[in-house]
């Protein structure tokens, strides 16, 4: 029988009150993974309660100590990489691959990196005058809510939960229901790695009553939120009743310039990565590619023959490179992006039909897809299709190209393939977007920011500027003259 898994809430483990629970299904068989506790407001009520209570204590904790809980906890994930990694791909269908070497051992060394530069988090002193002392304090915000998508279930909650801990903050996680079992443990690991009881807590169930208990409640100073834009709305429209602080990553609809001097074997390598890794279920990656008409047949017969080669199936096989995607109705969502595609007069290059074999039919799987000569007109062109479904089109000047890639609504991230790099310096700055990759794409670190801009959100997630997300900086200024009676009073004489 599959695990019936339990909220985390206040340092114990606990069924929701009315003891309803929701499955978590395998995306690459429909097996049930496990199921998690259907929380509703009452649970919201008593995690924010549980994180009010904890929140003084864990603030006036030092910095130094917070860091060693999340220490710990880096060193707990990977006692646990193998559990955690496979546990991942039977929730969110990822190759184990994937989440043996990329996402388990990134969760311990992003929880690395913030232990160690929260430690240089400081304020400033600031140069007002001699007859005072002014200077700027960092401090915790209090109770952090943090809402999580599914595409990398376990790194984007340690992006936002490693962060706001050790800042100083108490959290409630809420995350995603397609995958939540990674996040569940992800509780287990930081109350075993001593964060006092209340500091983390974890709640699963639908985002439309959970989420939004979370964010409309007064005692949550602010949410880290990352998933669909129309989503981020509908957050920002609650939070706005408190006035509540929210952080948005939200969707992208990136770009890939391949300009005319490009190296084109490069630069169909990295559109291979940058358009298919994790089945292109991945907010940075790449979906509209932009070739100069002179590589233009080349580079679209040089991509179709290396994504040709992408290795899908099951994904606990150790040589799949692409899984399903992570839930059947995005599969039927994709399916209907790609009929839609055709309808609408783009070259098939690849892919585009449901395949027979029999492992991957009755699996949420889609076989990497390519269109060219795709227009702006499409809403393959436009739309967010979150799967393993790309666009190529064709451009005449590099003021077309730069124009197509600001034409979209979102702007989160882009990359120029180019041998004169000063060039496309120049162009990254025409560019709207909060990443610009050259010769590159899909380049994150801990130490590099992420975050974009227009409908891609606002604030950074990941480098020392995601430590400045969650926490306040409150000015204190002491007076240094010691007179009753100051020169400027004169003003009110
Ligand atoms: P969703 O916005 O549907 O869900 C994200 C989270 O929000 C889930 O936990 C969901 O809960 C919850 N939620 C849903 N409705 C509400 C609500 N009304 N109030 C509060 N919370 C709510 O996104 P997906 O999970 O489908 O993720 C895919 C999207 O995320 C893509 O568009 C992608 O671009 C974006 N994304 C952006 C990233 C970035 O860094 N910019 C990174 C990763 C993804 P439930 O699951 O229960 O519905």
């Amino acid at each position: 029988m599959a695990q019936q898994y339990k909220a985390l809430i206040g340092g114990e483990w606990v069924d929701s009150s009315t003891g309803a629970q929701f499955e978590v299904l395998n995306p690459a068989n429909g097996q049930v993974v496990g199921t998690a506790p259907l929380c509703g407001k009452a649970e919201v009520d008593k995690a924010v309660e549980a994180a009010l209570e904890a929140a003084p204590g864990w603030a006036a904790t030092p910095v130094g100590q917070r860091s060693k809980v999340l220490l710990k906890a880096a060193q707990l994930i990977m006692a646990r990489q193998e559990e955690l990694a496979i546990l991942e791909t039977q929730q969110q269908g990822s190759p184990i691959r994937k989440t043996m070497n990329f996402d388990v051992p990134l969760c311990a060394e992003q929880l690395e990196y913030f232990a160690g530069v929260a430690r240089s988090v400081t304020g400033q002193t600031l140069p007002v005058g001699p007859w005072c002392m002014s200077a700027t304090v960092k401090e915790p915000l209090g109770v952090v809510g943090i809402i999580t998508p599914w595409n990398f279930p376990a790194l984007m909650v340690v992006w936002k939960l490693g962060a706001a801990v050790v800042m100083g903050n108490a959290c409630v996680v809420k995350p995603t229901s397609v995958a939540p079992l990674t996040t569940l443990k992800l509780g287990e690991i930081f109350q075993e790695a001593g964060a006092p009881a209340g500091v983390v807590n974890v709640i699963t169930g639908p985002g439309n009553t959970v989420g939004e208990a979370l964010v409309s409640h007064p005692g949550v100073q602010k949410i880290g939120f990352t998933g669909d834009t129309a989503t981020g709305k509908q957050i920002m429209n609650v939070a706005s009743a408190h006035v509540k602080q929210v952080g948005l990553e939200l969707g992208g609809k990136n770009a890939f310039v391949v300009l005319a001097d490009a190296d084109v074997d490069a630069a169909v390598q990295g559109a291979v990565f940058a358009g298919f890794f994790n089945s292109g279920q991945v907010c940075a990656a790449a979906s509209r590619f932009f070739v100069h008409k002179s590589l233009y047949e080349e580079f679209c017969g040089k991509f179709v023959a290396e994504v040709s080669k992408l290795r899908y199936g099951d994904p606990m096989n150790p040589e799949t490179v692409l899984g399903p995607v992570a839930y059947m109705e995005h599969r039927d969502k994709i399916e209907s992006y790609i009929e839609t595609t055709k309808r609408d007069g783009a070259r098939l290059l690849l892919g585009g039909e449901r395949s027979n074999i029999p492992e991957i039919r009755d699996g949420a799987f889609v076989g990497p897809t390519i269109f060219a000569d795709c227009t702006p007109d499409m809403k393959i062109m436009q739309d967010e299709i979150f799967g393993p479904v790309v666009a190529v089109t064709p451009f005449d000047s590099t003021e077309e190209a730069i124009a197509g890639v600001n034409s979209s609504p979102y702007g989160l991230c882009a990359s120029l393939w180019t041998k004169n790099v000063s060039g496309g310096l120049a162009l990254a700055g025409q560019i709207k977007t909060g990443t610009v990759w050259i010769n590159e794409h899909l380049m994150i670190f801990c130490e590099t920011p992420w975050g974009g801009c227009k409908q891609s959100g606002w604030g950074k997630d990941l480098s020392t500027m995601v430590l400045e997300e969650y926490v306040m900086t409150k000015h204190i200024y002491v007076d240094l003259t010691g007179q009753p009676e100051k020169p400027w009073y004169a003003i009110l004489k």
